[in-house]
């Protein structure tokens, strides 16, 4: 998506070897226009695919989630990473390890919104060494949903995420794709090799 691989180059930073700070638009301010595209987008992708929910993860996949549910015209649940008075049981949940945090979070979403008659898209901010996506695969497996695909708004390319989640067999489309950082500059996929 050209809109958005022009933001990265324009506003992302990247941190070490394999970090993107996106600050600007996706993890902290919130660009609601580059959303509202981004939401279109994932609505264009998985139109016929008779997904009726969107599921992500707190807290950065929400804003693209709840635009692409917006344009599908779906409900968007997010797993919780916290542990909340109001949610303490009647809950599917899942492990996650986070390598940029070095930290695991236990998942949880709530049994009331998420059956076996449900047909998912996933949607997250970033696609890095598939941790985040395994969890909420997971917990669409305890409830016997089907996931129909997998929306992600930026892909690192050169770690394992993409292949782990191919091998489960669910479909990934990832907006823009890193390739690598070369002396901090974003390199993405070029068109012939997506
Ligand atoms: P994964 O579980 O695929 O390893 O990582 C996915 C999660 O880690 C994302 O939901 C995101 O919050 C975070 N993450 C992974 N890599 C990056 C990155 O380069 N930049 C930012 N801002 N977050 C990242």
């Amino acid at each position: 998506m050209k809109l958005l691989e022009e933001r990265i180059l324009k506003d992302g930073v990247v941190l070490g070897d394999n970090v993107l700070k996106v600050d600007n638009f996706l993890n902290h301010q919130i660009d609601p226009v580059l959303m509202q595209a981004i939401g279109d987008e994932f609505a264009r992708i998985f139109k016929d695919r008779g997904i009726n929910k969107i599921i992500t993860i707190e807290s950065s996949g929400i804003a693209p989630a709840v635009f692409a549910g917006l344009a599908m015209g779906v409900p968007v649940v997010f797993a919780r990473k916290h542990k909340s008075l109001t949610l303490t049981d009647n809950l599917y949940s899942a492990s996650v390890y986070s390598f940029t945090k070095d930290v695991t979070n236990e998942i949880a979403v709530s049994k009331n919104y998420l059956a076996e008659s449900d047909n998912v898209l996933l949607i997250d901010d970033f696609l890095a060494n598939g941790q985040a996506a395994i969890g909420l695969l997971e917990i669409c497996q305890q409830a016997g949903a089907q996931v129909s695909g997998m929306g992600i708004v930026i892909e690192k390319s050169f770690q394992k995420g993409r292949q782990i989640i191919e091998e489960s067999g669910i479909e990934i489309a990832s907006l823009a794709r890193i390739q690598a950082f070369e002396n901090g500059v974003v390199k993405f996929v070029p068109e012939e090799e997506k």
